[in-house]
């Protein structure tokens, strides 16, 4: 596995390269959700390229930049063990000049849920994203649903830029007792481990709704906040796979999101019905 820590080197690497190239951008402290959509690109793909780059521009005033876990010699081995070819680990500086042009998410799904309670955050999202599909020039590039408005961002992006590149979207990994992997679950003392539990529970709630064939949603949103109180709860949406809110669940075009925080950590988690 080569280690690219410039773009230039990484343009230097990646220009012998005539066959298929799939690409996994994340921010390190690598987990087995990462880990899906490395596989997946190894299987898939020619050459994997993953990047682990902790964004600046896309973390709030007061967010966890500072503290977000650095694993790299870890992260190095999990990628070389998986058959990743390229590691891909810039500095902040080789990223971004001082004054540049802006990304803005558009103002429906960018400026609700995630948008809404994080001002900003998208704009940082499809900056870097943008910079890094350019850098690499993928055919395939590998994201999770668990982020799920970020992915429908990044498909518009694509979309509405005329990018050449497939976004593939794979399936939110989770620990055996359902709480999704997520790089921040280590902030978790063991009490809000225990109650960030409430947050797949809900969901479990909302699926056993749908199999009932109770779809409305606001039926469905009530019973998933008596399951998740008392959490600090940022919210808890129906929408289409379009980010529209929904009044009844419609199979094969929903997304159920919940966002709360524990303590000072924030977890988000969905369901795709
Ligand atoms: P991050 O390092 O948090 O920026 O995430 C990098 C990529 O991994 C994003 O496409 C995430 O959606 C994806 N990802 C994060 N957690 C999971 C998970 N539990 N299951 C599947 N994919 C995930």
């Amino acid at each position: 596995m080569k280690i690219a820590r410039t773009p230039k080197e990484l343009k230097e690497i990646l220009k012998v390269n005539t066959g298929s190239v799939g690409f996994v951008p994340t921010m390190g402290a690598l987990h087995h959700g990462h880990l899906s959509l490395i596989e997946e690109s190894v299987r898939k793909n020619d050459i994997t390229v993953v990047s682990i780059f902790v964004n600046p521009t896309q973390f709030l005033e007061g967010e966890d930049l500072d503290k977000y876990p650095s694993k790299f010699e870890a992260d190095e081995k999990i990628c070389s063990l998986a058959g990743v070819d390229v590691l891909f680990y810039p500095q902040v500086k080789d990223m971004y000049e001082d004054d540049e042009i802006k990304i803005s998410a558009p103002n429906i799904r960018g400026c609700i849920l995630e948008g809404y309670v994080r001002p900003g955050h998208f704009d940082g999202v499809l900056t870097v994203v943008m910079k890094l599909l350019n850098m690499v020039s993928p055919t395939k590039a590998y994201f999770g649903k668990k982020d799920a408005q970020q992915l429908a961002l990044i498909m518009q992006m694509v979309k509405n830029f005329c990018m050449d590149v497939e976004i593939v979207a794979l399936e939110t990994i989770r620990e055996s007792d359902g709480l999704a992997m997520s790089s921040r679950n280590v902030y978790l003392n063991k009490n809000e481990r225990v109650e960030a539990l409430k947050i797949s529970k809900s969901l479990k709630v909302a699926t056993k709704l749908v199999m009932q064939k109770k779809l409305t949603t606001e039926l469905i949103k009530k019973e998933m906040f008596q399951t998740l109180e008392p959490l600090d709860i940022e919210y808890v949406a129906i929408v289409s796979r379009a980010f529209i809110p929904l009044n009844e669940v419609e199979i094969g075009n929903t997304i159920i999101l919940v966002a709360a925080k524990l303590g000072s950590t924030r977890l988000i988690d969905n369901l795709w019905l």
